[in-house]
């Protein structure tokens, strides 16, 4: 655990997800607290059994939640009912519902009953709060005493994320008061990215205001910053847009194309989507998903995300039932879904599950039978340490899984971009940041790789390690 004299206390900070913040504040001599994520720890990170928060002994107002991935938000059902208020997204709140009404439907019934608990929690209006935007940013959060809460949203590969700047009073805190920014997850090279240091400028350190541009009306005392790419340097980044490119080049040459992707991961989706739009002008191409749970989140984005952009909306998405017969007007007689796919080419979502087999065989065998010309491809858009037989973070099921479909002469084409930020981007927050006193890196594991970063030796010397 890494604790300072800001009365902060990182939990698990050195691994990559399942880290829990708590900040605590001190009026008149009575203590509050705030947690901000309350994730489980991720496969392959080395925890075994995620730590215990002390609710009792060290008693928490709020619960912040940065974004919905499991590794911020997956031990939500365990927090006591004595934790008056959870604070999250209007969308990653969407988000969540949809994946838990899918488990409450799933066969082991330990799964689908904490499914239904949390799925009733989501529902509770009196304890679960969004944030709520102004017209330029996001309601100040003041609800509890000591403590005032800012969220910003940040890029990053779940949709409706942020990160907070925390004020918090402390009479044993120089100047009575410290002033906290906690990233969470977030990247510079997704299509909002480019905001992230403007926010810093304006919003944050507020920059650029009549009293006089160049001076800095507010000082971060100490920055709370993800690292998880400092261990993974070598991991080329691309830009969002740059994979959004690629897909286009490639589903313009290959038109039966599956995809592996996070149901969650909005831009990654939306990429795909637009490519397989793009490379099939003029009649675009149809989307399709292995279940109905994927469909519904895509739904949500597009009622949500969409409402901004067409770049979030996903239209014409249909379940694969391959056999399913279809009827249109102008047609003289039915067709069954694989043959309209097969006539008109498709980007169809599996998962990499020895059952999702059943989609892309049929299209093999008539590829063989010299019905279709050309042989179904796999795009995997998921992190490669998932099927890097090195790696503790495997998944022996989806390298089985993909090794079985290179036996059969499926390309798989490897097309993803990381949802953290480049050491570059990293660096360019912390020196835009410039906290006055601590530097602390977290959802690390390499959080000594921070003081070899390129930067002021002032600013390494900050770096404070748990
Ligand atoms: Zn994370």
């Amino acid at each position: 655990m890494i604790k300072t004299n800001e009365n902060i206390k990182i939990f698990q900070g050195n691994q990559i997800g399942g880290c829990v913040t708590v900040i605590s504040s001190m009026v008149n001599g009575e203590t509050h607290r705030i947690m901000i994520d309350y994730g489980s720890s991720l496969e392959g990170s080395g925890t075994v059994k995620d730590f215990d928060y002390p609710w009792d002994e060290e008693p928490v107002d709020a619960v912040f939640f940065t974004h919905y991935h499991g590794d911020h938000v997956g031990r939500i059902g365990e927090i006591p009912k004595s934790v008056k208020t959870l604070y999250m997204g209007e969308t990653a709140r969407k988000v969540m519902v949809n994946i838990q009404r899918a488990l409450t439907r799933v066969k082991d019934m330990s799964v689908a009953n904490e499914a239904k608990a949390e799925l009733e929690l989501l529902h509770d209006d009196e304890r679960i709060i969004t944030f709520k935007r102004t017209k330029y940013a996001y309601k100040h959060i003041t609800d509890i005493p000591g403590f005032k809460i800012e969220p910003y949203s940040v890029d990053h590969s779940a949709y409706d994320a942020y990160m907070f700047l925390v004020e918090v009073e402390d009479d044993s805190l120089p100047g009575g008061k410290s002033v906290i920014l906690h990233t969470g997850d977030f990247r510079g090279h997704g299509r909002r990215g480019k905001a992230m240091l403007p926010v810093i400028n304006y919003y944050i350190r507020k920059y650029g205001n009549k009293e006089g541009i160049g001076i800095p009306k507010r000082n971060v005392d100490v920055l709370i910053t993800e690292g998880t790419m400092i261990s993974r340097a070598d991991e080329p980044v691309l830009t969002e847009y740059e994979l959004q490119l690629e897909a286009t080049k490639f589903l313009h040459e290959h038109r039966y194309a599956f995809l592996i992707c996070s149901s969650t991961n909005l831009d990654s989706l939306a990429s795909f989507y637009q490519a397989a739009q793009d490379a099939s002008v003029p009649y675009g191409r149809y989307l399709y998903t292995y279940n109905n749970y994927f469909k519904t989140q895509l739904d949500t984005f597009t009622n949500t995300a969409g409402k901004y952009t067409d770049l979030y909306k996903f239209e014409n998405v249909y379940e694969l039932d391959l056999e399913k017969e279809l009827k249109r007007p102008e047609w003289t007689k039915p067709k069954t879904q694989k043959e309209l796919m097969e006539y008109t080419g498709f980007l169809a979502v599996i998962k990499p599950a020895k059952w999702c087999e059943s989609f892309i065989d049929p299209f093999i065998e008539d590829y063989k039978n010299g019905c279709i010309k050309e042989m179904p491809v796999i795009i995997y858009s998921m992190w490669d340490g998932y099927i890097d037989k090195s790696k503790d973070a495997r998944k022996d099921e989806w390298i089985e899984f993909i090794e079985l479909q290179e036996a059969k002469g499926v390309e798989i084409k490897h097309l993803h971009t990381s949802g953290h930020a480049s050491v570059q981007m990293l660096t360019e927050v912390i020196k835009a940041v410039n906290p006055t006193r601590a530097v602390i890196p977290m959802h690390t594991e390499d959080a000594e790789g921070f003081k070899y970063l390129d930067m002021e030796e002032s600013l390494k010397d900050k770096v404070t390690i748990g």
